[in-house]
């Protein structure tokens, strides 16, 4: 009996998710540009990050995936406001001003440069966020810096935008 045998083990699918990558060693001219970038990065690969902490002294402002673990010094109680996905993502990156080179640059260790979780469904995963301008980009951090939850955000390009967003 010849049977055909040519069904040799096929591989098994090779990823449960899509990795998201680190992000590329990239120069800037300016914070913003730095900002800009990286927000099209993570909107691309399905991530969000958020300011982890300041030193404008150093020019040097650190960020980390908000699936990171969140520094707790306010009340045990608020947490229950913010529904924890939190994974404890360890991706981490710095967005700072070299003197030399006289641009801004992105830096990250290489154990805080990836995800322990693939791309994330969620507000910025969605196609309102995909392609925004950079004037959206500038509204969007600021409303960050300043708390806002990405609903907001939405609702306040939506109001920019005459509702079209959603249109994109
Ligand atoms: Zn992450």
């Amino acid at each position: 009996m010849s049977s055909p045998n040519t069904s040799a083990p096929s591989a098994a699918p090779e990823k449960p998710y899509t990795e998201i990558p680190a992000p590329p060693h990239e120069q800037f001219e300016t914070q913003e540009e730095l900002l800009l970038f990286m927000r099209n990065f993570s909107h691309q690969h399905g991530f969000a990050f958020v300011k982890d902490s300041s030193h404008p002294e150093k020019k040097s402002y650190v960020y980390r995936c908000n699936q990171g673990r969140k520094i707790r010094q306010s009340s045990e109680n608020s947490d229950k406001a913010q529904r924890s996905i939190k994974s404890n993502c360890p991706f981490k990156f710095s967005g700072s001003y070299h003197q030399k080179l006289e641009k801004w640059l992105i830096n990250y260790n290489t154990k805080n440069s990836r995800h322990n979780h693939g791309p994330s469904e969620g507000p910025h995963t969605h196609p309102v966020n995909r392609r925004l301008s950079k004037e959206d980009l500038v509204v969007v951090e600021q409303m960050f810096d300043a708390g806002a939850t990405p609903a907001n955000i939405k609702q306040t390009l939506m109001k920019q935008h005459g509702g079209k967003i959603y249109q994109f």
